[in-house]
């Protein structure tokens, strides 16, 4: 049986094992896929792949680490410098990114939104950051604002993206005074600490789309502030979670699966432990 797993750290909580089993269920594939949690990403990979690895989606915080253990990129992982798949050819690794297409399905397909024009703000440069962004400058976003806590890392990301009129690094201090967003998109691993980054209020107004790359609990602090705050759609990370996953499927099978069913499992599943605590 083949081997299939997601890397990360902390990664016991993942979906994606029940993701991927779902949908090699539906396309009749025989498969193996387990979550390693690793606290040193090469000594991990390579243990998966002397068990017979031939494929793994990569998670926070590795995202970058796993574009350096690749022979081979391809273009969405080449612009992104982060890999969340890998695949096993011809000896050697080589990495794709499927994150920003799992974005950009979810929101344009799943929730029917336009992304074109709009004024976004992203938090947050971290891998995921790095995957989404190229992917919603090419659906046609407007200008596209990044800040992080470390700002450093922001101006990384906005140089890698290359596109200096459109592309703006911002100070997190400074946000307060560039108005209301169409877009803003959390791709911040701060809920998952509990917490969420104090942002200004003024950034939000009733056009205004939320999106956290996050779900479940560590979701709620970005989605309640957004909210609170009167904008037009509150959107977690769950759909593009399904997304990225059946992009993922699709390289290493050849196989596009419906993502329906196992969203809507996810979704009760999700709305019952909300509602449990
Ligand atoms: P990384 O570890 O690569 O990056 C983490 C990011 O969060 C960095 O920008 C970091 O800032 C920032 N951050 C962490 N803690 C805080 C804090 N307390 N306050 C402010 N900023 C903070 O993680 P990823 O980019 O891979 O993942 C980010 C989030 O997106 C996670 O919640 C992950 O689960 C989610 N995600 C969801 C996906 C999905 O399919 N739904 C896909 C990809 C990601 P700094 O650089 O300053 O440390």
């Amino acid at each position: 049986m083949k081997r299939y797993a997601v890397i990360g750290h902390p990664v016991a909580h993942s979906l994606s094992p029940r993701i991927h089993a779902a949908f090699a269920r539906e396309a009749g594939i025989e498969l193996d896929y387990r979550a390693i949690d690793a606290t040193d990403f090469d000594a991990s990979l390579a243990d998966f792949l002397a068990a017979g690895g031939v494929g793994a989606n990569v998670t926070l915080p590795y995202k970058q680490r796993a574009a350096k253990a690749c022979a081979t990129l391809g273009e969405r992982a080449r612009r992104a410098g982060a890999v969340n798949t890998l695949i096993r050819r011809d000896d050697s690794w080589h990495g794709d990114n499927t994150d920003g297409a799992g974005l950009v399905r979810d929101l344009t397909g799943r929730n029917r939104l336009d992304l074109r024009g709009r004024r976004t703000l992203l938090l947050g440069a971290g891998g995921g950051s790095r995957g989404v962004a190229p992917a919603l400058l090419d659906a046609g976003i407007g200008d596209l604002y990044i800040v992080n806590r470390h700002a450093e890392r922001a101006d990384a990301l906005a140089d890698a993206l290359g596109e200096p009129g459109r592309v703006h690094p911002r100070y997190l201090d400074d946000i307060a005074s560039h108005g209301e967003f169409d877009l803003i998109v959390n791709a911040t691993s701060a809920g998952h600490e509990g917490v969420f980054p104090s942002l200004p209020m003024s950034l939000i107004g009733p056009r205004t789309t939320a999106v956290d790359l996050s779900y479940g609990e560590a979701s709620i602090g970005f989605l309640s502030w957004a909210r609170g705050g009167g904008c037009r759609e509150a959107i977690d990370g769950l759909g593009m979670l399904v997304e990225q996953a059946a992009e993922s499927f699709e390289l290493w099978h050849g196989v596009r699966p419906y993502t329906d069913a196992i969203y809507g499992q996810l979704r009760e599943r999700d709305a019952a432990l909300v509602s449990a605590d």
